[in-house]
C-alpha cells in the first residue's frame, strides 16, 4: 500500500483580496483528485465573501502501487479528461509497462496505457531529433510492436493525427 503522507499543500487564491488558504491531502488524494477545496474551505473567501479563486498544488508523481490502483479501479480518474496525455511520459514507462504485462485491468485503463505509449512515440517523432528522443522513441516502438494484440484493441482510442505518425513505425496493419 502507498505510505500515508500528508505532504500535499493545496492553495487557494481569492482573486479579489489574495487571501490564501490552504488544505493539506495525502499523495494518494492528490494523485486522484479525492479532494474537494470548496467542501474543505467553504465557498467564499474568509476574508472578503467572493467566491472567485484560484487554486494550485503540486501534482505528486505516480509511482507503481498509485499507477496500479488507478488502473485496476474505473472510478479513478488522474484528471478529469485527456488523462493519456498526463501518462504519456518517460518516467512513467517502466511501470506502465510493468502494469501492462503483470496485471489484470479493465478495457478503458488498458486502452489509455496503450494510448499514452503511442503519444511517447508521437511527441519524440515531431519534437526534434535529438539522440536521447531517438533511443526513448526506439524502446517505445519496441514496446508497442511486442504488444500489437493490445494497440489493436485500443485502436478505436488513439487520436488519427497520433496513429498517421506512429503506426508507419510499427509496421502495423489493423
Ligand atoms: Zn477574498
Amino acid at each position: 500500500m502507498t505510505q500515508i503522507d500528508y505532504t500535499y499543500k493545496i492553495e487557494r487564491t481569492c482573486t479579489t483580496c489574495g487571501h490564501t488558504d490552504e488544505l493539506i491531502v495525502t499523495k494518494r488524494e492528490a494523485a486522484f483528485e479525492l479532494f474537494s477545496v470548496s467542501n474543505a474551505l467553504g465557498k467564499t473567501c474568509k476574508n472578503c465573501s467572493s467566491l472567485s479563486f484560484s487554486t494550485s498544488y503540486p501534482r505528486p508523481d505516480l509511482d507503481f502501487d498509485l499507477l496500479k490502483e488507478w488502473a485496476t479501479n474505473v472510478d479513478l480518474r488522474l484528471m478529469p479528461q485527456d488523462e493519456e496525455l498526463l501518462l504519456a511520459d518517460e518516467k512513467y514507462l517502466d511501470i506502465i509497462l510493468r502494469v501492462l504485462d503483470t496485471i489484470s485491468i479493465p478495457d478503458r485503463k488498458r486502452n489509455l496505457l496503450m494510448d499514452a505509449l503511442c503519444i511517447i512515440v508521437y511527441d519524440n517523432t515531431i519534437d526534434d531529433n535529438s539522440l536521447h528522443h531517438e533511443q526513448l522513441k526506439a524502446r517505445v516502438i519496441k514496446e508497442l510492436k511486442k504488444r500489437k494484440d493490445l494497440l489493436k484493441m485500443a485502436d478505436g482510442w488513439i487520436m488519427d493525427y497520433i496513429k498517421n505518425v506512429v503506426y508507419p513505425q510499427l509496421d502495423l496493419t489493423i
